[in-house]
């Protein structure tokens, strides 16, 4: 049954930060907490039944320290406004020990979990997990820089599970340059893939592992477009139109994905949602859903799909955590929503891309 008990589709979030969340405050996945966003009693309430688990690097030398307050979750990484204090490309053994220390956190919650949560690997134990009410966590790094260029590594973490790259995170890795959280801005900040990005795009596709475009500069998007096989993806970003800031998307990117029948999921964090862009949590629901129609209105609701950012972000107050979720599904459909345009919105479209992208 992808359904939940209040009549809603089960949802599948594009991007949460509850690995790191995990490590950070020594928390359970399996006890309801007031820390942080996503636990399972709180992802049962909210009809959340998995997501996608990002691997985030942080930069050596950030404190590991768990931040004072949840609603400030993402203190632990790093927000760089000028690309002239970003550090130096971080090492890739730096990177692939992190990497490995956050994975195996990840498969710890699936080996405890006595069959509650599981790793998905391929799109009929994501559709079986959504089915049989088993949480379904798809592994993804926010950031390519575990992968070395000859691409080993992504063998080695694609046979754990790895089935989702994006390919920076704010900020310059070996392989392309992210937009800085400038505001107001166009994601327009700087240079495309290198000849890195480029051959570690042409392995993603071989591998058939998605590509998620959300971060990335507008240069780096237009040439993941041209060299890609695959839909384009944007797992966490909203509309540059309605919020000038240069984690979203632009017209002409949201046309791009389009046309490519991609998909772009909405990040719930209030700077990536506000007109003025600020860090403020009494940010009303509605504007979920503003962002959400003015997707759906360019795009189609085929390419429209949620990407929350829990435990690494600023969730609107009314929101909170993942218990909150149903609000956001009732404001819709009190938009006028139908019962199947909700289910796309709330799995169904990644459902589909990921069957498209990772194939049978
Ligand atoms: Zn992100």
């Amino acid at each position: 049954m992808t359904e939940t008990t209040s009549g809603f589709p089960l949802i599948f979030d594009g991007h949460n930060d509850t690995v790191l969340s995990l490590l950070d405050t020594g928390r359970s996945f399996f006890d309801r907490s007031d820390v942080g966003h996503v636990d399972l009693p709180r992802a049962r309430e909210g009809g959340l039944g998995g997501g996608f688990f990002a691997i985030y690097i942080r930069d050596p030398g950030i404190s590991d320290k768990p931040p004072a307050d949840s609603s400030s979750v993402d203190t632990s990484m790093r927000v760089y406004g000028d690309e002239s204090t970003w550090p130096e490309p971080m090492s890739l053994e730096y990177a692939q020990a992190t990497a490995l220390d956050l994975l195996g956190r990840l498969l710890q919650v699936e080996q405890t979990s006595g069959g509650k949560a599981q790793v998905v690997r391929n799109a009929a134990e994501l559709q079986q997990c959504l089915d049989g009410g088993v949480f379904a966590m798809l592994l993804h790094f926010e950031g390519a820089e575990p992968l070395d260029p000859e691409g080993r590594a992504l063998e080695a973490f694609y046979a754990a599970g790895l089935r989702s790259v994006g390919i920076t995170h704010s900020r310059r890795n070996r392989f392309a340059q992210g937009v800085p959280f400038r505001f107001p801005h166009s994601p327009d900040t700087g240079p495309g893939l290198t000849d890195a990005g480029k051959e570690l795009v042409r392995q993603l596709n071989r591998r058939g592992v998605m590509i998620d475009l959300s971060h990335i500069t507008e240069q780096g998007f237009w040439d993941v477009a041209a060299l890609t096989d695959a839909p384009l993806v944007a797992t966490h970003s909203n509309a540059h139109a309605l919020t000038p800031s240069p984690r979203n998307l632009t017209d002409r990117q949201l046309d791009a994905i389009r046309e490519s029948k991609g998909v772009v999921g909405l990040n719930f964090h209030v700077g990536f949602l506000r007109e003025d862009g600020a860090r403020n949590a009494e940010t009303p629901i509605s504007r979920m859903v503003e962002h959400i129609d003015y997707m759906v209105e360019r795009m189609g609701v085929d390419c429209v799909a949620l990407g929350s950012d829990l435990d690494g972000a600023v969730m609107p107050a009314e929101l909170k955590d993942a218990a909150g979720l149903p609000k956001l599904v009732r404001a819709l459909a009190d938009r006028g929503y139908s019962g199947e345009d909700l289910r796309k919105l709330a799995h169904g479209n990644w459902v589909r891309i990921l069957s498209e992208t990772w194939g049978a």
